[in-house]
């Protein structure tokens, strides 16, 4: 059993945790946490091992009555491997703590591409990440257009993507962020540096992103538009093509699915753990071929798809299985694919 610690328990921390525990070929080693708030409890509730990042508040846990296995410095030396979920700019910090206990591990899309050797999707360069030491699972947005990328320049070639982000304001946790009644260009730069995120996975794609965000905390939604190489035969063709992906779902008409909320309900109705949705949801009637010319729209809930790409991150730079193994049996673990 591959024993992994997980840094940072907070929206992505906790998920991959889970996620780790529904696996037949890892257990969670135990998860480092900042403060004895409820979050904190959570873990203790689930019975993960608990490590304390700040020695000096590691008598706040105890009044808290949570009990702590150790430092995050005893977890790291403990795991094979390390999932680093801590907020933007802390995976880096962290990086030399990692490298003194010579264990391997991810970090999220937060931080900067320089963070690891690889940027990682799953369905775009899984065998990559075989021979690092540390690794970048990129962000919601760049792991949801990677996916959708990935096939349909396998298939037709790509000569350009143009893709309007339209963005959450923050998670639902995140109290403070907004707006609260405002759609704000962000960044007003184009293009946005969602774009140049995608090329550190597809360095070769020429894509260009605009950014805005709104007042939202439910899901991302992308207006895309890719120009291809090569005409498809039909667009049901691409639509065949795009539904033998089984982490982007294909959302029919008759569904009655007509946004975020609708999508956030049926991952409720359907038992989802915290109603996430890890697969990309695609607007079946939003594909549209005019000529080279592909468009659709689809939506991307940012605090979980993610999750399935850290499991296979996991696998690849163990070594576990190779990338289509590690995906099915991801899919299967989580029940991926509605
Ligand atoms: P978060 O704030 O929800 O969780 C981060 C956790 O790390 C918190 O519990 C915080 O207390 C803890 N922490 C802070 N400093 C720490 C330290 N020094 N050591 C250990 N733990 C520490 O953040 P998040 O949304 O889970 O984001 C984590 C990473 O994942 C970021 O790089 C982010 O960009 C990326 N990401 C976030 C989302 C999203 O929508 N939330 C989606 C994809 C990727």
């Amino acid at each position: 059993m591959l024993r992994v610690g997980i840094n940072g328990y907070g929206t992505i921390g906790k998920r991959v945790a889970d996620a780790v525990r529904s696996q037949p070929d890892m257990e969670v080693a135990g998860v480092a946490k900042v403060s004895p708030d409820y979050v904190a409890l959570g873990a203790a509730e689930a019975e993960y091992p608990l490590y304390a990042v700040d020695e000096d508040r590691i008598d706040g846990f105890h009044e808290a009555g949570i009990e702590l296995a150790g430092t995050v410095d005893e977890l790291v030396a403990d795991s094979d491997v390390v999932v680093d979920a801590t907020p933007s700019g802390i995976g880096e910090q962290n990086r030399p703590l990692y490298e003194r206990h010579d264990t391997p591990a991810l970090f999220q899309g937060g931080e900067d591409a320089t963070v690891a050797e690889v940027s990682f999707n799953a369905r775009a360069n899984y065998e990559e990440a075989a021979d690092a030491d540390y690794v970048r699972v990129v962000s919601c947005n760049t792991t949801g257009l990677s996916r959708l990328v990935a096939p349909i320049h396998e298939d037709y070639g790509i000569e350009k993507v143009r893709t309007t982000l339209v963005r959450r304001g923050g998670d639902p946790n995140q109290t403070g962020r907004g707006p609260i009644n405002d759609a704000l260009p962000d960044p007003v730069s184009i293009p946005s540096h969602h774009g140049p995120d995608v090329q550190t996975v597809f360095p070769e794609l020429d894509i260009d992103t605009i950014g805005l965000k709104v007042p939202t905390t439910m899901m991302h939604v992308h207006a895309v538009n890719i120009t291809l190489e090569e005409e498809p035969d039909s667009v049901e063709a691409v639509r065949e093509r795009l539904r033998e992906e089984n982490r982007l779902l294909l959302i029919p008409d008759y569904a009655g699915i007509d946004g975020a909320g609708t999508l956030k309900d049926l991952a409720l109705d359907a038992g989802r753990p915290r109603g996430d949705i890890w697969e990309n949801c695609i607007w079946e009637e939003s594909l549209t071929l005019e000529g080279k010319d592909l468009y659709c729209m689809q939506a991307i809930h940012q605090e979980s798809d993610v999750v399935p790409e850290n499991i296979d991150a996991i696998r690849s730079v163990t070594g576990l299985l190779d990338g289509p193994e590690s995906r099915t049996l991801t899919d299967e673990t989580l029940g991926i694919g509605l």
